[in-house]
């Protein structure tokens, strides 16, 4: 029923902070490091495979794909039509060799988005979804029912808050308690990511902000293990931002981690935005995960791999600091609902692989002003001439970004073989991320 694929680490190589080396999941091999883009379009996947059919070898750490269940119709599942049909060209040649090329090489992580049974933004798109549990269809209502009340100003926002935080706290509490319902839910949202053609499971965990919920996420881990039994379940966490100012509770997450049995653990921290120069205590915190993660690696002698989803601007620190596998969107943001201005008529920022951040539009104008184009060697940047119409800009911007994370991971890689990571270091002084150069483990 689920595909089992056996998980085998390759040989590793270290400079204090990070490892190179490479896995095997069933056939499929993934670099260490790698960037696993989150594709959340149609569009999104075209740019991706784009990108790829025209230069695959500037795309080496590039390798994997990250989808979200709530668009797994729109993008995976359009992928996997392609790649699985049977049409045949003139040639007698399968029409969409390239698309079964891609999904049989490829690794392919599916989320299971239980992000939004505690964040409105996707929710109603999760209840859209034909075959999610009816438990957590009757959940979506009943919270979706008190944000009707609150618009209709028959609740405050802080009572609505206080109504949903009792509602979900009950569900996912009162789910575990019940004797069958738990494995139940758990199958059904395991089945769906293998019929996506995920690699790797993905156990439908809740985000957590309390101890209390840190237990179920535990036992949805454990009862996934259970159900989907080979070495590709991983464990999962979805940290909520509150859990980052307390240790107490980074503390209980990272001793979970460093006891569990898994060989994948994947960890996506909600809208993390360390580059405010405020958060220190919770640059400290990051820093800890980074330093724990160093640790259970050296300990379990490199049979662990770490992933993290929705890294946003942490995709730097994050990639010389201890993940082997970092994911973002491909707008290199990924805080639910951050937009751009309205004044730049739609044409979105561009991430600038020397800063680390993404440049505003404003930002971009001005350098085709002083330059005639922009600052990167990538395939797009280096024929741009001019910076065009909005949808060819953002088209061309996602593919930009695709390169430079692809090129940034693997000088990463090239840091380790050279031992030199301190050169990562040196980076991120440079970067508009300054914030962030104390944040690697053991490189002083
Ligand atoms: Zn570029």
């Amino acid at each position: 029923m689920i595909a089992n694929k056996i998980i085998q680490i390759g040989k590793t190589k270290w400079d204090r902070c990070t490892r190179n080396g490479s896995v095997r999941i069933g056939n499929k091999n993934l670099l260490f490091h790698t960037f696993s883009p989150l594709l959340q379009s149609s569009q999104d996947l075209m740019t991706y495979l784009e990108a790829f059919k025209s230069y695959p070898d500037q795309l080496s750490n590039a390798k994997m794909m990250t989808f979200r269940i709530i668009e797994a119709d729109k993008t995976i599942s359009a992928l996997l039509e392609k790649a699985n049909s049977k049409q045949l060209n003139l040639h007698e040649q399968h029409s969409h060799q390239f698309e079964k090329d891609v999904v049989e090489s490829i690794p392919i992580l599916i989320d299971p988005c239980m992000d939004y049974t505690w964040y409105k933004q996707h929710r109603e798109e999760l209840s859209q979804i034909p075959a999610l549990p009816k438990e957590l269809r009757s959940l979506i209502s009943s919270l979706t029912r008190i944000d009707k009340q609150e618009q209709t100003k028959k609740l405050t926002k802080a009572e609505a808050f206080q109504q949903q935080k009792i509602i979900y706290e009950d569900f996912w509490l009162g789910l575990l308690a019940e004797p069958k319902k738990p494995a139940d839910v758990v199958t059904r949202m395991l089945e769906l990511q293998n019929a996506f053609g995920a690699d790797v499971g993905l156990p439908p965990v809740p985000p957590i902000y309390s101890p209390k919920l840190l237990d179920v996420a535990k036992q949805i881990n454990k009862i996934s293990k259970a159900v989907w039994t080979g070495e590709n379940c991983a464990t999962y966490l979805v940290l909520t931002p509150e859990i980052m100012h307390s240790e107490g509770q980074i503390k209980l997450i990272l001793d979970y981690l460093k006891n569990v049995d898994s060989k994948f653990i994947v960890i996506k921290v909600k809208n993390l935005e360390l580059d405010k120069v405020s958060y220190v205590y919770e640059r400290d915190m990051f820093k800890k995960i980074l330093e724990t993660i160093n640790g259970i690696k050296k300990y379990k002698n490199d049979d662990r791999v770490f992933v993290l989803l929705e890294a946003g601007l942490q995709f730097y620190p994050a990639m010389s600091g201890g993940f082997d596998v970092v994911s973002t969107s491909l707008r290199a943001l990924d805080k639910d609902g951050a937009f751009g201005r309205s004044a730049n008529e739609g044409h979105g920022g561009w991430y600038d692989p020397k800063y680390l951040v993404v440049r505003s539009f404003q930002d971009v104008k001005k350098m085709f002003e002083l330059n005639g184009g922009l600052p990167c060697q990538c395939p797009v940047c280096s024929n741009m001439k001019e910076v065009g119409k909005r949808n060819v800009w953002n088209q061309k911007r996602r593919e930009h970004y695709i390169y430079s994370a692809s090129y940034l991971s693997q000088e990463i890689s090239n840091f380790v073989d050279q031992q030199r990571i301190e050169l990562a270091i040196e980076k991120l002084s440079k970067s508009a991320l300054s914030n962030f150069k104390r944040l690697l483990p053991f490189v002083s």
